[in-house]
């Protein structure tokens, strides 16, 4: 579904350039859930952006359904691969209803009967119809979120980009919210590239994901294995440990790896 070969995203000049994506290669199948981890500034969010069109790559390819996309994204593309950010509050219009805010995608891709539409996606992000007529600063940052996905699952898309979905909830309303993306993943068979920097989220949300350093891809491991600690890199391993229990410190002594 989804295939980048030697992805390779560059910004900045020559004195300040920064290679944050370099020569990453993986694929995602239809309907898997592939997770990116890796620490801050590891370039996840980058691969996402590229994937999605906000930045340009500076070299290699990214194709979806086997098809390489260009540097420009046409209207059919956004049909099919939604984003999700980390921030519920920036991404939402703040003078926009969310009946607005939802009923706008469907405006553009020329989809009628929307009210009906922004009915059931409501109601799949288990929000009531009333909540058409509030303003985002109205909301709780979980219900921000479930209108978030609500808006990426509008036009029906067969991907969705997850950065950070969870990250800037509340703890107890975070599992609400996994729970809720892996339901609409298991109904819908939507394909997901999930970036986080929690291996706990990972574990939960994919089927296999990949560890990011310093704009590089570490390694490519199975889910399953991170119960048993049998990750083949050991910046990756350590990223384990760290995820259970140690902080931000434990990692930074992991630099000469
Ligand atoms: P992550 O999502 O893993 O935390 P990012 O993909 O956001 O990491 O960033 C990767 C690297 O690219 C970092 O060094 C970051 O500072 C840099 N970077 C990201 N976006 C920009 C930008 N728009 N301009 C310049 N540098 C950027
Ligand atoms: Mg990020």
């Amino acid at each position: 579904m989804i295939e980048l070969n030697n992805l390779s995203v560059v910004f900045g000049e020559v004195d300040n350039r920064v290679l944050a994506v370099d020569q990453v290669s993986l694929h995602v199948e239809a309907g898997e859930s592939f997770g990116l981890v890796g620490e801050s500034g590891s370039g996840k969010s980058t691969i996402l952006r590229a994937v999605a069109g906000l930045v340009n790559s500076a070299g290699g390819t990214i194709s979806i359904e086997g098809k390489p996309l260009g540097q420009q994204r046409d209207k059919s593309f956004y049909a099919k691969v939604q984003m999700v950010f980390q921030d519920p509050f920036g991404s939402l219009h703040p003078k926009h209803t969310i009946d607005r805010i939802l009923t706008e995608p469907l405006v553009v891709h020329g989809i009628e009967d929307r009210e009906a539409k922004v009915r059931a996606v409501l109601e799949q992000v288990q929000l009531g119809p009333s909540f058409r007529f509030r303003y985002p600063h109205q909301l709780s940052g979980g219900q921000r979120q479930r209108i978030a996905i609500a808006r990426a699952l509008i036009l029906r898309p067969r991907i969705i980009l997850l950065d950070e979905p969870t990250s800037a909830l509340d703890v107890s309303i975070q599992a609400e919210i996994l729970n809720l993306l892996d339901d609409i993943r298991t109904e819908m068979g939507v394909t997901y590239l999930l970036v986080s920097h929690d291996l706990g989220v990972v574990a939960h949300m994919c089927n296999r994901f990949a560890v990011m350093r310093q704009g590089k891809l570490v390694e490519v491991a199975e889910s399953a294995n991170l119960g048993t600690g049998a990750l083949a890199h050991p910046y990756s391993r350590q990223l384990l440990l760290a995820s259970k229990g140690y902080d931000r410190a434990v990692i930074d002594t992991f630099a000469d790896l």
